[in-house]
């Protein structure tokens, strides 16, 4: 039996190498648009399988990349690939400072990593993929989230009762920016009894932390958080830049505006902010102003290593009330069986950084803020999603009871 498997394997290879040599990879199969896309790519063919990818430029900033996310929308099966990709705009925000990932449904994704890093050049670097088994390969940054794919995450969650979806608006492409609100309505606790969390995702193109917020979410929904949603409101804005996507861009909305530096600690201001963040902050001044204000207000974001969260603590984490930030931190250490959350540290509050969100939100508001970063070394979407879960399991033992 084990000889006649191994030679249908044989003949098997056979057929793909010769459907290979058939029809090796033409740069007429690749698109750069779509759900995941990238802004001003541009390919050219190499070799056999072997293409090079120059990149388009962020707006307004002719230094940072578009991040190298496309489709090959035919003909890849038996394929494998050898991507070169080149930014000739700057070192800036390197390109191949985190893992990408690709797949054949856009629900399942595969770590590819960067042969050389940015040690060796931050500017040039090269993907290898394996030989392909199906003809259409999605590739995008990190772990990626396009919009069309929120949308349907957003679908699914709004079928339950727990959750409210508010639109606060449009994108200045059009997209709907998304709040959703997670309590058990048929709870006996008053909403200015439950305690209020406040979370939002600034950066774009830094998936894995979209996908420890859809961690977070999924979470809140399970059976387990059902004392935690009778006693809690969590508010979660999980793409403030939902035209990126589908250009690649890392850090900025149309406006060319690096999203974490649009808060302004002294209000919102139309004329002064970047026009999702406008909207964003209105919003978050009117929760604040509402019977249930938040309590924390958490910065989403990717930098490398386990999800890596940094704290302001706010008048609630003291020896009277809650106990120390420390406490939190200790919490946070018993969820994180797996090990994918960094030990939380305290985050200076640094005047130069007052209009970023997270010293923004603590300065205008005196609330605990939490810039949570990391996540790049986690390079799957169920490493991201546990990492948000284990936040959100520390919130619940924390925040016990009800408010004041
Ligand atoms: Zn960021």
């Amino acid at each position: 039996m084990l000889r006649i498997g191994c030679s249908v394997v044989l003949v098997l290879a056979a057929i793909k190498a010769g459907m290979a040599g058939a029809a090796t990879l033409s740069v007429e199969d690749f698109t750069f648009e779509g759900p995941l896309g990238s802004q001003g790519a541009t390919i050219e063919k190499v070799g056999e399988n072997h293409f090079k990818v120059s990149l388009g430029a962020a707006p307004g900033h002719p230094d940072w990349n578009n991040r190298p996310q496309f489709t090959i929308f035919r003909n890849a099966t038996g394929n494998s690939l050898r991507l070169d990709v080149e930014f000739d705009g700057g070192a800036a925000y390197y390109f191949n400072e985190y893992a990408f990932s690709y797949s054949y449904d856009g629900e399942h994704w595969h770590p590819v990593h960067w042969q050389n890093g940015p040690k060796v050049d931050k500017q040039r670097d090269t993907l290898l993929f394996p030989q392909f088994e199906q003809d259409v390969v999605y590739v995008g940054h990190q772990v990626p989230m396009s919009y069309e794919k929120l949308q349907e995450l957003v679908s699914a969650w709004r079928k339950s009762p727990l959750v409210t979806v508010h639109v606060l608006g449009k994108s200045l492409e059009g997209r709907d920016l998304y709040r959703l609100e997670i309590t058990d309505p048929g709870s006996g606790v008053p909403r200015e009894k439950r305690w209020v969390h406040f979370f939002a995702n600034q950066h774009p193109g830094e998936h894995n932390s979209q996908w420890r917020m859809a961690g977070m979410i999924d979470w809140m929904l399970r059976d387990d958080a059902a004392d935690f949603r009778r006693r809690s409101i969590c508010h979660f804005v999980p793409m403030m830049s939902p035209d990126a996507p589908s250009k690649g861009w890392y850090r900025v909305n149309a406006q060319g505006c690096d999203m974490n530096r649009t808060y302004l600690y002294a209000g919102a201001d139309k004329a002064r902010q970047a026009y999702e963040a406008y909207i964003v902050q209105s919003d978050l001044e009117a929760l604040m102003a509402s019977e249930a204000p938040p309590v924390t207000v958490w910065s989403i974001h990717t930098w490398g290593g386990k999800t890596d969260p940094r704290i302001i603590a706010g008048p609630e984490m003291t020896e009277d009330g809650l106990g120390p930030w420390t406490r939190f931190r200790d919490l946070l250490e018993k969820h994180d069986v797996n090990d994918v959350v960094r030990t939380l540290e305290e985050w200076p509050l640094k005047e130069s950084s007052v209009n970023q969100w997270t010293e923004g939100a603590h300065t205008q508001f005196g609330i605990t803020a939490i810039l949570c970063e990391g996540g790049g070394a986690l390079y799957t979407q169920a490493e991201n999603v546990e990492s948000g879960e284990v936040i959100m399991k520390a919130i619940a033992d924390y925040y016990a009871g009800t408010r004041e």
